[in-house]
Formats: structure tokens, sequence, C-alpha cells
């Protein structure tokens, strides 16, 4: 039985963070570590704001949380106490909570009930509280292998070590099958490892899952680009299934931009995945933000991790540009395309800690130092436009005045344009769709038998949930393909 009018007794609190000049001197996690029993004690009461719901929008698919986690029950269980249940029932729907709980942008809160008005104090920190319940989960040694009682003799091939493909990889190991994991990086874990900055998940989170996986039975293949160092044939010889969780990692560029060329424009990814190698102990990053007057084009979260980076780096100065209007008051939902999703999610810690945002403008510009190097932007501000024809948004200028930033170093995140192109795909007889992704039938399975896809290959740059969602339900479709029926959860379907 929840806590009704708990709402009413209890403020929303977030979790706690550092101070911003201790995060900006180091990379450990914004957040605070907490004191088992402080944390507890906080989260539980978190967890009475919970109503329990007859129908609870934070659970499904549609509207909340893609794995369908059990929110309502293992909120009643953290509210009682009953941490162990309500590990299990977090786990039941998700391989990776301690991912889940620091990297996704919660649409489960965006979902929540109290979310509807501003009087009941904001949603439950449903974020939170499943970082805690996963944290507990571990520091209790609560999480522990879980090897399969049977051996199916079936072997899987996983093309991927990220969210998508680690999520298909236990789910297949669990349920008996040998399965093989191949990353052609030199370390394990795709973009968790060299996307994600160390500042928002430290790379001993994940290790310890890798350790998990790998206790269960998986295997995996570290610097093995298969299609090249491994030919498809074999691969398709030796295994029974496949799948292909290979990202959606080609980055969108900006050619149509006067300056485009010039040297110190770089895409975010190239700055993020130099940051993490740097964290790893591979040296000096190959581009660094130290010193300089840094420019961040794009207002998603990978211009927040950007923006992140660059401060730890000890940038002169950083500058994130959005071309559309800062909501709200001026928010205008039928352009930006983030319409029912609160400010709040665009907003994240990195912006506390130093630099500017510029909202509604556009770069005309790059301004050579007549070396061939960037030197500055050129900005207007612009109002963004669908083109009738074309659906696009388009970014018109809303008056003549110009300005200049100084820029020596600019990133481009203005999101990717799907799959990268790779042998093993044209081995496989594969085309990426005009949206850049892999398409696949109702079973997940591509064009080419027994070969499935799931993830941002096949949706596209998306969140870690539905990463770890697609994976699970990938994974049922090829236990199902190899032993005619599966007890494996499918939370989602193909889109
Ligand atoms: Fe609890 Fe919010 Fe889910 Fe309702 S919608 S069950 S209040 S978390």
């Amino acid at each position: 039985m929840a806590d009704p009018t708990g709402f009413l007794d209890y403020p929303r609190m977030t979790a706690p963070k550092r101070e911003v000049e201790e995060r900006l001197a180091d990379w450990h996690e914004v957040y605070a570590p907490q004191d088992r029993i402080e944390r507890g004690s906080q989260v539980r009461q978190q967890a009475h704001r919970c109503m329990d719901c007859g129908v609870p929008f934070c659970h499904s698919a549609g509207a909340g949380c893609p794995l369908g986690n059990l929110i309502p029950e293992w909120n009643e269980l953290v509210r009682t106490g009953s941490w162990q249940l309500a590990s299990e029932r977090l786990h039941a729907t998700n391989n990776f909570p301690e991912f889940t709980g620091r990297l996704c942008p919660a649409p489960c809160e965006s979902a929540c009930v109290l979310s509807i008005s501003p009087a009941s104090g904001g949603p439950v920190t449903i974020k939170r509280i499943e970082q805690a319940i996963a944290d507990e989960s571990w520091e209790a040694g609560r999480v522990t292998e879980r090897r399969a009682s049977v051996a199916s003799g079936k072997q899987v091939a996983v093309v991927g070590s990220g969210p998508a493909g680690l999520a298909a990889a236990q789910q297949l190991t669990r349920a008996g099958h040998q399965v093989h994991v191949y990353e052609r990086d030199d370390r394990l874990g795709g973009l968790l490892r060299y996307g994600i900055p160390e500042f928002k998940m430290a790379k001993s989170v994940l290790d310890r899952r890798l350790a998990q996986l790998r206790a269960e039975g998986t295997k995996f293949i570290a610097g093995c680009d298969v299609g090249s160092d491994i030919a498809v044939e074999r691969l398709r010889a030796r295994y029974d299934a496949v799948v292909l969780a290979v990202g959606a990692l080609r980055g969108r560029t900006d050619t149509s931009t006067p300056g485009s060329e010039l040297s110190g424009i770089h895409l975010a990814m190239e700055h993020l995945v130099a940051a993490n190698r740097a964290c790893e102990g591979d040296g000096p990053p190959s581009v660094d933000a130290a010193g300089k007057h840094v420019v961040i084009i794009g207002g998603g979260d990978t211009g927040a991790d950007c923006y992140g980076t660059a401060g730890r780096q000890g940038a002169r100065s950083v500058t994130q540009l959005d071309r559309y209007p800062m909501p709200p008051p001026e928010r205008d939902d039928a352009i930006t395309p983030w319409p029912s999703w609160p400010w709040l999610l665009r907003t994240y810690p990195a912006h506390e800690e130093t630099g500017q945002r510029r909202f509604a403008v556009a770069v005309e510009r790059f301004i050579d130092d007549g070396h061939g190097r960037v030197q500055a932007v050129q900005l207007r501000r612009v109002r963004v436009e669908r083109d009738a024809a074309t659906g696009e948004r388009v970014p018109m200028p809303v008056d003549d005045r110009v300005e200049r930033l100084p820029a020596d170093l600019v990133l481009l995140a203005i999101g990717f344009d799907g799959v990268e192109r790779m042998a093993l795909l044209d081995e496989l007889g594969l085309s990426p769709s005009a949206r850049g992704t892999l398409s696949c039938g109702s079973d997940w399975q591509t064009a080419a038998p027994g070969v499935f896809v799931c993830g941002d290959a096949h949706r596209g740059a998306s969140l870690v949930v539905w990463a770890i969602a697609e994976g699970r339900s990938a994974a049922h479709a090829v236990d199902s393909y190899l032993m005619g029926s599966s007890d494996l959860p499918a939370p989602v379907i193909p889109s």
C-alpha cells in the first residue's frame, strides 16, 4: 500500500552534486558519493512520493520507460526498506540499471502523473531511486552471476559491445547459448567506454558489469573488426545466429558553411573519444580544449558532454550554440524537436559549471586565422522554420546583425547520420536505409537470414534505455529463432 499523500509531505529532492570547483578539478562523477545509510534514508523519503497509480504512465513503453520498468513496485519496496526485493524487481526488466540510473534522461519522470501539475512539486525522482537500488545492490553484494542451468549447444555472435550488444549478450548467455561479443575497439563498452564522459559514469561501473557477464559465460573478443579481421563467411559458418549492435556513430558534418574545411573544427565524438582515452591512460588527448576558446555547435546532450569535458580540460572559454530558442517563455512546440519533454531535460549539470549557452543563433561562417585554422565563428540570430516543401527545420535569419565569437576549437554536435560504412555490412549484403539505419522485420531479423539487429544501428542514435530494451527484445527473437520459442522478455517491438 503506497503512501497516497507522500508527495505532499516530502519535497522532490534530486541527488546531491559535488561543488562545481571540485568537479572541474577532476573527472569523477558529478554526483556526490553518499554514505549508504544517508542515501537510503533520503531515497526512502523520495519513494514515499509515489502514489502507486492505477495507471502508472511511468512504466509504460509508449509514454514512459521502454523497458517497462516496474517502477511503482520498486518504489514501494524501497519505501518499506525491502532493498533485496527492490533489486530483484529492478533487475527483472533491466540488465544494467546502474547505467540507466546515471545516463537516462528519464522519460519515466516526464510521464509520471506528478508531472502534470507544478502544485505536486514535480515527478517522483525515479532516476535517483533506480540508481540508489542499483548501487546498493552492488555494495551489498547482491549482484552475482546468473549462470544458465542448461546449455543449448547453440552459438551466437554479437557484433558491438555497447549497451544494446551487452544486453542481448547477457540475455542470450543466460538462456544457455554460447555468446561471443566482437568489439572492434581495443576496449569493451562502445559508447559507454569512449562516448560517455567519466564524470557522467565512471568506467569502473562498466567494468564490474563486464566482469559479471564474463563470469556468466559471455566471451569477449576486443580489437577485432568483423569483416576485416575476421571474414564474415567464417563468422556465419561458425555461429548459429549473429546480432548486429554496431551503433550509429556516423557523425553529422557541416560542409555547407563557408570555412568548414578549416583545421580546428572537429566532430564532437572525436573530442569525447580522445578525452575518454586520456582518462584510460592512453596519453594526452588528440583533440584538447586546454587554453582554447571552444565553441560547441548543437544544443543536445552530446554537446553538453563536450561542454563538461572542455571545462575539465581547462578551456579558456566554452560556448554552446543552439539554433532553437530558449523555452519557456519563447518555446515553440511546433518547431522544437522535443515538444513533450520539459526544458529541464536539456539542461545538464555541466551547464552549471562554466561557460555560456547561446540560443536562437546559427553559425554563418568559420573565420580563417590566415593559416588555414579557425579563429572565430560568425553568428546570426535565427528563427527555425519548417520548409513547406521538404518538412525540414531551417534556420532563418531574423535581422542583419552579425556577431563574432573567438573560436580556436569548434566541436560539431549536430547529431548522427546512422551506421558507419563497414565491410561487414557490404559482405552481408545489407544497405542502410535513407535514415542511415538497418531495417529488420517484426522478428528483428535483417534481410540476411539469421542476422539480427538492435540498438542505435536499428533505431538511430537514441537513449541508452532504448538500446537495452532493443537488445533484450532482439535476444528474445534470436532465442525463438534458435529454439522455436523463448521465455525471454521482449519489451519493445521494432519501429
Ligand atoms: Fe508513482 Fe509517478 Fe509512476 Fe504514479 S506515475 S506510479 S506517482 S512514479
